[in-house]
């Protein structure tokens, strides 16, 4: 059922079934002109849970425009299903054209050949060939995305929203920002229940340390209501910034131990011994989505660790492995 946050303001629940982030909260601003921000897969019970709510709320999708925080398939997966003649659906100007290009078959053989570089075993990749919902649950091939820039704004429900850049959990993330209420939505950018997937992107050298900038850039905002795109808790901004930077500076630490006891290690290998909050009782256990996931997770802590000379990536037997930089220092 929708939920009425403040005046002008509704939280939608679209329920992701299988998988381990339970929801995703659909936005709506209401007004003259409806905005929708993010929409759930383009899987038949998000649709069910999207289309009722709507009803519920008697949205007319003839005046509703859409803003996807970012490229992933949970939140932009019906949104050219949703979308009326007349009506925009925005994305950023980064993951825009990504998200285009991923509907290609080859984006992904070529993704998967990698990880197979990293340490998966072809078995494993070809096993989760087309059971990844970013491979299927995405939008429908569309040529018509607004594409917008950091600082770029928006007028809806009497609020003004601003774009704000957020790298790191996919290449172009957009927080969007509403100045008079000071609310904040932060899609997968500041999440509460889990810590957002960083992993390494195609064509970006550095993506964790693109998120801690990140969160660094939103740290201060003002704000009164933090709108997370996944689960029902929020908090505090500046708190869980600094909670999320921990955490990665620990992470950090743990990639890096790991290479230094046993070099020669994959960015798999690395997966495998850091500690992740899983009910699986080991590696070899881990669904292999997850271990996707664990694994994009490890290569973007490695990349941080490599960028700032502390761990050397070399190629042997045809796998990319990891040693710790000899000059590299104790601490
Ligand atoms: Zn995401």
């Amino acid at each position: 059922m929708a939920n009425r946050i403040a005046k002008n303001l509704w939280q939608l629940e679209i329920p992701l079934v299988g998988n381990p982030l339970k929801n995703l909260n659909s936005y709506l601003i209401t007004g003259e002109r409806n905005l929708l921000i993010d929409t759930g897969f383009r899987q038949a019970p998000c649709r069910a849970a999207m289309l009722q709510q709507l009803q519920e709320l008697g949205v007319d999708l003839d005046r509703t425009d859409i803003f996807l925080t970012h490229l992933h398939s949970d939140h932009t997966g019906l949104s050219t299903e949703l979308i009326r003649p007349g009506c925009q659906i925005y994305i950023g100007a980064v993951d825009g054209p990504r998200m285009t290009g991923y509907q290609d078959g080859d984006h992904w053989r070529a993704l998967y050949s990698a990880y197979v570089q990293d340490g998966f075993s072809q078995e494993e990749m070809d096993a989760l060939w087309d059971s990844n919902p970013a491979q299927n649950a995405g939008p429908r091939p569309y040529s018509g995305y607004v594409y917008l820039r950091d600082g770029d704004t928006l007028s809806y429900g009497g609020q003004t929203l601003r774009c704000i850049l957020t790298p790191g959990h996919t290449p172009g993330h957009l927080c969007l920002y509403a100045e008079e209420g000071r609310w904040l939505f932060s899609g997968d950018h500041i999440l509460f229940h889990i810590t957002p997937n960083i992993c390494r992107w195609e064509g970006v050298p550095d993506s964790l340390g693109d998120y801690l900038d990140s969160l660094q850039k939103i740290r201060n905002l003002p704000v009164e209501l933090l709108l997370p795109a996944h689960r029902a808790e929020t908090g505090n901004l500046q708190e869980r910034v600094d909670a999320l930077t921990a955490h990665h500076m620990r992470r950090i630490w743990d990639a890096l131990q790991a290479v230094r006891r046993e070099p020669e290690l994959t960015a798999y290998q690395v997966a495998g011994r850091m500690a992740w909050s899983i009910r699986s009782r080991n590696w070899a256990e881990f669904p292999l989505t997850q271990k996707f996931f664990a694994v994009g997770e490890a290569l973007s802590h490695l990349d941080y660790l490599e960028r700032r000379g502390r761990v050397t990536r070399v190629e042997k037997n045809g796998k990319f492995v990891y040693v710790a930089a000899r000059n590299g220092d104790n601490n």
